[in-house]
């Protein structure tokens, strides 16, 4: 097993050493605390095998071991090897598992590996799988299975293990490690030394049979969304087109980065709506205005209130510095600037903002945009519709008798419940509509561009599907049933009498015997 932690922290404190340098490349001290950091990156790379940081490596060791004392003439020609290790680092620290491109076509769907006792016995799960967008590949042939695992690029494989450990199935289990995919047993019951041999041979969960599809795709999806997160979009605004072309050279080694130059501060609003940056690098002296200026002009925007700035400036004096931060700075770069710093500066800035925004806009228990976003998102729709002359229809949902799913099977499985249809709205709908989850067990979907007919009749095939969902609990499983209602612009022409009608047909729809969709008039 690869240690990214312990890799990600050897590179940081490369990192500080390297800056320290930066800062003061004539001191030999520096220089001496610097190498013993490339040397223990060096080793771990060697000790696990990780060759790309070991290529990306050995030259700068080598250049390191030709400079005699190192000084200032020296710090640029070090500097030029960094980002190439940086990018060998992220490719190993980065969960992100490449994995099969959009969901829906069978063959581009994640897959999914079951090593079990008995194939037949899970062929309803396979079809249950495809409905939450996964192709499950069963096989009884362990061995098979693994190479089918790796060849198929699986994101994850399910090993079903008998009561006592079974040191065959775990000699399997530690060559798959090695390969990429996570694994996860599966047990008829599960004492604590089989889950204790699982946990030791890094298994992700453990699954009790019957195992449920909702079960299996909420533990699996944390592995493919990571795969599908888009790149960090960098902006980079700089009079200079000489300092433009080596930013975005450094910067586009990484495929996790997108990059947009900009010459004319004027055009700054524009493109930062249009290119909606994770992170702003901001030239500090420019013809005609300053970066603090343009900083304040973006600051006033309330959408781009918080989006990470980073100064890039020769200025090295700390007043100035701190004065520039005071007015909505989050870093500087100086310049000549280190390679190594930008790439780190710029994906841990845009890392975090990430971050932010996700806890800004998303429900905790789903992932879904929150009451607040889909609202917002509800008004630009009908905005939109009004420019386009086209339709948007807007539903709300409802799970039926809830609270006795609450009451029967207890809060924790109630939950699961809510996360299950959310993700089969989400997985359901065209990737542009929006899924909000408006507050308990209640959603709301907005369907872009699409007849009133078409949302009821989508929305009606994906009530009797998800009827067909079965949610687990300890003692077997049970399935729930939805009703809702749908209300469309132009028919209702503000947010508040979209949302009202809508509101009013699922009420409707409740007093007409639920399981059922309601239009609104
Ligand atoms: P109806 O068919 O009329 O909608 O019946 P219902 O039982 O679903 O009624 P209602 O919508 O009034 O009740 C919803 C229940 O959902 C009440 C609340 O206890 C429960 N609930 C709300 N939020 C959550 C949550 O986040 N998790 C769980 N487990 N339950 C929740
Ligand atoms: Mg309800
Ligand atoms: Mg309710």
């Amino acid at each position: 097993m690869v240690n990214r932690l312990e890799i990600h922290s050897i590179w940081s404190g490369l990192v500080q050493a390297w800056k320290a340098i930066w800062q003061h490349a004539d001191d030999p001290q520096r220089w001496a605390a610097f190498a013993p950091h490339c040397d223990r990156l060096m080793a771990i790379a060697r000790q696990q095998g990780l060759t790309r940081i070991e290529t990306e490596l050995t030259p700068l060791l080598e250049l390191l071991q030709t400079l005699a004392s190192p000084g200032e003439e020296d710090k640029a020609v070090v500097d030029r090897y960094l980002p190439g290790v940086f990018a060998a680092v992220r490719e190993v620290c980065d969960e992100r598992y490449e994995s099969g491109g959009a969901r829906g076509d069978a063959n581009n769907m994640p897959v999914v590996v079951m090593l079990v006792r008995q194939a037949s016995a899970w062929q309803e799960l396979a079809q249950q799988m495809e409905q939450y967008g996964y192709r499950l590949q069963i096989f009884s042939n362990y061995r098979l299975g693994m190479q089918a695992a790796i060849t198929a690029r699986a994101i994850a494989v399910v090993v079903e293990l008998g009561t006592e450990d079974d040191p065959g199935a775990m000699a399997l289990i530690d060559e798959l490690n090695r390969y990429g995919p996570k694994w996860f047993a599966l047990a008829r019951e599960a004492s604590f030394a089989l889950r204790l041999t699982a946990v030791r041979h890094a298994s992700q969960g453990f699954f009790l049979t019957p195992l449920s599809a909702p079960t299996l795709a909420d533990a699996v999806d944390p592995l493919t969304f990571k795969a599908k997160e888009e790149p960090y979009r960098v902006l980079i605004l700089d009079d200079s087109p000489t300092v433009l072309a080596s930013i975005r050279k450094t910067l586009n080694q990484f495929p996790s980065i997108h990059t947009q130059a900009l010459r004319e501060p004027e055009q700054i609003l524009n493109v930062m709506g249009e290119f909606s940056p994770d992170v702003l690098l901001l030239d500090f002296h420019m013809n005609g205005c300053n970066g603090l200026e343009v900083a304040k002009i973006i600051r006033q925007n309330k959408t781009f209130e918080s989006v990470p700035i980073v100064y890039l400036t020769a200025e090295t004096s700390e007043h100035v510095q701190i004065e520039a931060m005071r007015h909505g700075g989050d870093d500087f770069l100086t310049k000549p600037i280190s390679q190594a710093q930008l790439v780190n500066t710029v994906i841990s800035k845009a890392e975090r903002y990430r971050g932010l925004r996700k806890l800004m806009v998303e429900d905790s228990l789903t992932g879904l945009y929150n009451h607040v976003k889909a609202k917002t998102l509800l008004q630009q729709a009908i905005l939109m519709a009004e420019r386009q002359k086209s339709t948007v229809s807007y539903a709300m949902l409802d799970i039926d008798h809830f609270k006795r799913v609450n009451d029967t099977y207890g809060h924790a499985v109630g939950d699961k419940v809510i996360r299950a249809l959310a993700r089969f709205l989400k997985q359901q709908v065209r990737r542009a509509d929006v899924v909000g989850r408006y507050g308990g067990e209640e959603f709301v979907i907005v369907f872009f561009d699409c007849t009133p007919a078409d949302a009821i009749g989508k929305l009606n095939e994906m009530r009797e599907a998800f009827s067909l969902v079965q949610h687990t609990y300890e003692g077997g499983s049970f399935a729930v049933t939805f009703s809702a209602g749908i209300a469309n612009f132009p028919a209702y022409t503000s947010m508040g009498e979209l949302i009202v009608a809508a509101d009013e047909a699922l009420y409707a729809a409740k007093r007409a015997g639920r399981n059922q969709v309601m239009q609104a008039g």
